[in-house]
């Protein structure tokens, strides 16, 4: 089943809009059905499971960490990680720029901006996002590298609010790109909601459950 829900997505999503395969709580096993159908983006939340699964899978496969990004879990995460989406602090921005420096890497991530007024999402303003990438002491960092902005949508089956919020995120994401093209990434859509946010302008979606099957946690 895995093949085909991947095949079946990708036949259903414009070629520009990257798949990230969510494998969180899933087996090695389920990853390597997506791998052996030629699939290689996969996104975990957990650094411990992340490093665990890069250390036992193809060193082909292309990790993203897309969890909430806490600045003492970077280092073990930078020798091999390829995007980091959920930062939402500039002194984790300092410490990624650190650590890849230390790994003699430049580390590529996204900034997070909060779209959803609810508690649990993490987040930063767009005004918070501006000040960081326009400023000086970003722009004298080596390792580190802004490729654009990841949002979460409210967990609702309001369609119109997830719509307001994903085109607000797009909204930003044309005000800072068109400045800076180094930013090019729009991380936002997940397995109830990407149809819309591909509609609203997203570029890479996060696709968990509509892969792997519903999650036991
Ligand atoms: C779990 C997760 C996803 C995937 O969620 P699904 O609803 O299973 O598609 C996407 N993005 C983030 C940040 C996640 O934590």
């Amino acid at each position: 089943m895995i093949d085909k829900n991947i095949n079946k997505i990708r036949s259903d999503i414009p070629n520009y809009v990257e798949l990230i395969a969510i494998s969180k709580t899933k087996p090695n096993e389920d990853i390597m059905k997506a791998y052996m159908n030629g699939h290689r983006s996969f996104g975990e939340n957990k650094i411990q499971e992340m490093s665990i699964k890069f250390e036992e899978l193809p060193k082909d496969i292309i990790w993203h960490m897309v969890g909430h990004v806490q600045s003492n879990k970077i280092k073990y995460m930078a020798p091999y990680v390829n995007l980091i989406h959920g930062v939402d602090s500039f002194k984790s921005i300092k410490i990624i720029n650190k650590e890849g420096q230390k790994n003699n890497r430049i580390l590529n991530c996204l900034l997070q901006l909060k779209i959803s007024e609810e508690d649990s999402k993490f987040g930063l303003e767009a005004n918070s996002i501006k000040k960081i990438i326009f400023s000086d002491e970003y722009d004298q960092m080596k390792n580190v590298k802004i490729r654009g902005i990841m949002a979460m949508a409210t967990n609702t089956k309001n369609k119109d609010i997830i719509r307001n919020e994903f085109i607000y995120a797009k909204h930003i994401f044309d005000e800072i790109s068109a400045i800076d093209n180094n930013l090019e990434i729009l991380s936002m859509g997940m397995s109830n909601d990407y149809h819309i946010a591909i509609e609203c302008g997203s570029n890479m979606i996060r696709l968990g459950s509509l892969i792997f099957g519903e999650r036991n946690y």
